[in-house]
């Protein structure tokens, strides 16, 4: 009777929904050397079970940390007893988790009664976002198409919206949300930008002008496995569902696995971290099918990868401190599109390379496209500053797409105008 009262017990943690009641994420912000040292050694500790938001790596950069309800005690009196400083970022992350799936509730019913229109405002689901995308190409199917670069690690189809205006091969415009799942909003902003793109042509003059020459590709979802689990299991889920031979631990971070300084600073070796490089670069289906669209289409002028949170936009690179060949037009640039991203909702980003705005990192997709020859390669991460982090609520997703499309727009008709 015990045995299957444990089995059942099993089952059920199993198949169920992972809660986080009286979880809080808290953010440490130190600057001395010895704390940061500290800190990655608390990461290290599998019984604590901590989940970091961040890379403890950087003096003077806020450190979120989701800290599971029975570690708290153990790690503030940690955090005080080494004078770390500390303030509470979350108080409860369930209750903001259960705000969330309100909220969709709401958008299902809205849906149910009235169409469309309110799809924008809310956070979807796998499987609505790929119905919505079918439905997109129906309405537009002379500007936007829908083609299949691959196939998940669990055979989820990888797909990509394409908007394409001309019969010959245009130079291209590679845009991808959601590599890292639990980054709502950059697959809600996705959803916005695609809306934007087909309904706009033919009104929007700089958009129309945009399009009469260069194709723009979009992938919503590049991580689909990991969507699928933050919505079914995990709401936290970071990085793919790739098994790892030999480990308990499962997934790869897309955002440390591709094949430019891989294995390097801000990288992990430990299939357990969060910033888990892979078995090797490309190990992961999810990377792969992106860098083969890349070098198969052979004329892709930018590559903007979308991330969040901390509002940021940044250019190669993140896996050496050498400045990028183009650093000071990548600078440049990427002031104007910070600068049109404020004059709408007056939001601040800071801009830079990786290594020094954030922290190194070893395999990010922009230094790989940087290195291969795409110039313009850039990634944002999107609101917030620290407020909400992954769990912004689904009232923020329309105003952060409004101001982010302005700096895409920027940085897209930058590689128009600068062909190289
Ligand atoms: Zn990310």
């Amino acid at each position: 009777m015990r045995g299957l009262l444990v089995f059942s017990a099993l089952l059920v943690a199993a198949f169920s929904q992972k809660r986080f009641v009286g979880d809080q994420v808290l953010r440490v912000l130190t600057d001395k050397e010895e704390h940061i040292a500290l800190l990655r050694e608390l990461e290290e500790s599998e019984d604590l079970q901590l989940d970091y938001w961040d890379v403890p790596s950087k003096l003077g950069l806020p450190l979120d940390v989701r800290v599971p309800s029975q570690s708290l005690q153990p790690v503030k009196t940690f955090l005080e007893s080494n004078s770390i400083p500390y303030t509470t970022m979350i108080e409860d992350v369930q209750k903001l988790l259960d705000e969330e799936k309100r909220a969709m509730r709401r958008a299902r019913k809205l849906k149910r009664s009235c169409s469309w229109s309110e799809f924008f405002s809310f956070y979807h689901t796998l499987d609505e976002i790929y119905s919505w995308m079918d439905y997109l190409v129906a309405r537009h199917p002379n500007l936007v198409s829908k083609i299949q670069i691959g196939e998940s690690y669990e055979k989820r189809p990888l797909y990509v919206l394409k908007f394409s205006t001309g019969k010959s091969r245009y130079r291209a415009i590679w845009i991808d949300t959601g590599i890292h799942s639990r980054e709502w909003i950059t697959q809600a902003t996705g959803v916005w930008i695609a809306n934007k793109i087909a309904t706009e042509y033919g009104k929007n003059a700089s958009l129309t002008a945009l399009l009469d020459c260069m194709d723009i590709f979009l992938e919503i979802v590049a991580n689909p496995d990991g969507f699928a689990y933050t919505h079914s299991r995990d709401r936290l889920w970071r990085k793919t569902r790739s098994i790892n031979p030999g480990s308990l631990c499962v997934g790869v971070d897309p955002n440390r696995n591709w094949g430019a300084g891989f294995g390097g600073l801000g990288a992990s070796s430990n299939p357990c971290s969060q910033m888990y490089h892979g078995p090797r670069p490309f190990s992961e289906n999810e990377t792969r099918a992106i860098a083969n669209f890349i070098l198969g289409h052979g004329n892709v002028a930018a590559v903007i990868s979308i991330h969040s949170y901390s509002q940021v936009l940044m250019y190669p690179y993140g896996y050496t401190s050498q400045p990028a060949p183009d650093r000071q037009e990548l600078d440049a640039l990427a002031k104007e599109a910070v600068e049109a991203l404020a004059a709408v909702h007056g939001t601040r980003y800071k801009y830079g390379n990786v290594f020094s705005t954030i922290y190194p990192a070893g395999g990010i997709t922009i230094d790989w496209t940087y290195d291969i020859g795409v110039k313009y390669s850039y990634t944002f991460e999107l609101r917030d500053t620290g407020c909400y982090g992954f769990l912004l609520p689904a009232s923020q997703i329309i105003p952060t797409a409004e101001e982010t499309w302005p700096a895409l727009m920027k940085i897209m008709e930058h590689a128009r105008d600068h062909p190289y």
